[in-house]
This record gives C-alpha cells, structure tokens and sequence, in this order.
C-alpha cells in the first residue's frame, strides 16, 4: 500500500502517518520527492484499512498493490487450479461442457434434456429446482421435487449435475442431491450464502453478478474460499450495460483479465449472456476463443413451451452444431474435450 501525500504536506503531516502505522503493527518507509512525499506501507494491508489514513491532514491519496482477494489470486497460488465435480475436471487443458435444462419441469423433459446434453458432449448436467427470478409471477421452480428429478436423470444418464441455490437455508438441502452448487448473478453478492455455500462441502459454480466488476467478483470468490471452500468455478454470464439489442454483454475479456489475477477455473455462459438462441454458437464460439475452460449452455427438447428461458435453449440442430464447435477448437486451444466421467468416478 503506498500513501501519497499532496505537495502542501507537512514534515509533521508525514509524521504523523509513519507514526500511526508503526502503532498499527506496520513499517513505513518514506520516499521524499521534489514535490511530493510518498510512504510505502508493508505489513498486514487489511489492518490499515480502519485507520483511515485517507482522511488524515496531508495525504492526497493512498493507493492499494496487492489485491484485496488473497485465496482466489494467483500471487499466492501461482498455478491454476483444477475443480472435479464427481470425477469431471474443469481446468486447464480441459474444455468441459455443461448443458441442459434452465428449469426442471418435468421427469421426462429432465431426461429428454440430459440426453440432448449428453448427445452433443456435456460432461455435466444443469438444471435447476429453484429458480431467482425478477418477476413474483414466473415460474420459480419445483423445489426439492425438482432435485429428486435431477438425481434420478443423473443415475438414468451418467452425469453429475450442477443446480441453483438462491438461499443460505436450502443450501444442505441442495448440497445433498447436486454435485455441484450453482449461484446466480442474482445472488453474487449475497454474503450469507456464499458463506454458507463455502462450508457445504461441494464444488461452487459463481456467476458474475449483472453489475459486478472483476474484483467484486473474485471478492465473492473469496467469501466462499475464506470459508474453506477452493473448490469454485467461476462464470462470466454477461453484464449489464447501455446496450439492449442482447440480454447481456457477454464481457469475453474477463477470461483471460480473470486467468491472470485468479487460479480459479472461468467458464462462459453464452445462453444468458445473449439471451438468444441465434447468439449461443458465435458467443461460445468466442468464449472457448478466448481461453475459456469450458461453456454452460441451456437446452430443451420443446424451447416453444419452457417455463424459462425458451428463446435461449438450444434444441437438437443446435446441439450438434455446438458440439462441432467444442470438438473443432478445443485442440486449437490445446485442450482436451472433456469426456463424461461415468457415475463410477461420481
Ligand atoms: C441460470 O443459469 O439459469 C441463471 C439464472 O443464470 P444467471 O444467474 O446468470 O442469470
Ligand atoms: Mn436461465
């Protein structure tokens, strides 16, 4: 942390923050300009933050180095990471697909959805049995009914699965069917339940929030790790700009912006991103493009009669399409497809 101090500043002003670090526990050491004096701070950055040194007499400005974020960042995890969801990798060196259903609504539209899933190379299965939705109105899900469906596909199909949780009381409930724990951009920064979501014990897909920059997002990511959790897959789902012609702006240079600060895994959703089934392909297309560890995409086998997010689920003619994509450019990336793990490894 460095504190700049403005050209009126005082000897004493200078003084009085070196002095108040040291009480704090921290060095300071003072860098004399011809016009300015800056003072470098070493020690426990987070400390410093309560002694606000913003507001003291002379100081201009104080300027944070090392990022607020430390379990999630790579200065102090250099490698990056590999997260398993029952047996299936989604890391480096992996392109790993998620696909199926926004909504469970019914048994066989579950199946019918993991099959398309699985046909068009999904190693992971989503759906979910509660559903954020903005309007009181739409259909929020079947809750645990829901879940049950899911489970039942999973053992029908082989996949292991990925479902919401909108909040921290259901989060055992969910932990106990799904492989993986899913929260939305609706709930990124709901701090209750990224705390508990990190002591659930199971793999955590995090959306970015509809309005959170890259920092807000990987704090999110470090709610759940401070809780012990590392196991966390991050998703750049789209952000929300000026722009109205797509349901999102699907923020592509977060991959490679979130690669460099993060070792967590980043995979795009190009469904809610683009809002559109039109946009799916081009958008993954982009994502896996720009290092992406993997896609989440919706389907349906009837998309006219969804319950959520019809105009966006791929239908067969799509799936095959994205699956040539995901297959043609994978080795390109050098990265492996990755294949279903079987419910052997789940
Ligand atoms: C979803 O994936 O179904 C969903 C609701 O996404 P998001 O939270 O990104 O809007
Ligand atoms: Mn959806």
């Amino acid at each position: 942390m460095v504190v700049v101090m403005s050209s009126e500043a005082e000897s004493a002003d200078v003084d009085a923050v070196v002095s108040l670090v040291e009480t704090a526990g921290g060095e300071a050491f003072v860098s004399r300009g011809v016009n300015r004096t800056i003072i470098g701070l070493v020690g426990d950055v987070d400390r410093y933050a309560s002694l606000n040194l913003r507001g003291m007499a002379g100081v201009a400005d104080v300027i944070r180095i090392s990022s607020p974020y430390k379990l999630v960042s790579r200065e102090h995890h250099p490698e990056r990471s590999t997260v398993r969801v029952g047996g299936v990798p989604i890391g480096p060196g992996h392109l790993t697909l998620l696909a199926g259903p926004c909504a469970v609504e019914t048994p066989d539209q579950t199946l019918a959805a993991a099959r398309m899933a699985k046909a068009a190379g999904a190693s992971i299965l989503r759906g979910d049995a509660f559903k954020p939705r903005t309007s009181p109105y739409s259909f929020q899900g079947l809750g645990e009914d829901g879940l049950k469906i899911l489970a039942d596909v999973r053992q029908e199909v082989g996949l292991p699965f990925v479902a919401e949780v909108v909040n921290a009381a259901d989060v055992d409930l969910v932990a106990l069917y799904a492989d993986m724990l899913r929260i939305g951009a609706r709930n990124a920064q709901n701090f209750e339940l990224l705390q508990a979501v990190g002591r659930a014990g199971r793999p955590v897909l995090l959306k970015r929030g509809l309005s959170s920059t890259i920092e807000e997002w990987l704090m999110a990511a470090e709610y759940i790790a401070q809780r012990g959790n590392l196991e966390v897959v991050l998703c750049e789902r789209g952000i929300r700009t000026f722009e109205t012609a797509t349901r999102n702006t699907l923020d592509i240079s977060a991959v490679p912006v979130v690669q460099r600060l993060s070792h967590l895994p980043v995979i795009v959703d190009p469904s809610h991103s683009g809002g559109s089934r039109n946009l799916v392909l081009p958008l993954a297309r982009a994502g896996i493009a720009a290092g992406a560890d993997g896609l989440i995409v919706d389907v349906h086998p009837h998309p006219e009669t969804a319950l959520c997010d019809g105009p966006q689920a791929l239908k067969d003619e799509d799936l095959a399409e994205l699956a040539e994509a995901v297959r043609g450019l994978a080795p390109v990336l050098s990265r492996a497809v990755t294949e279903p793990a079987g419910l052997a490894a789940v």
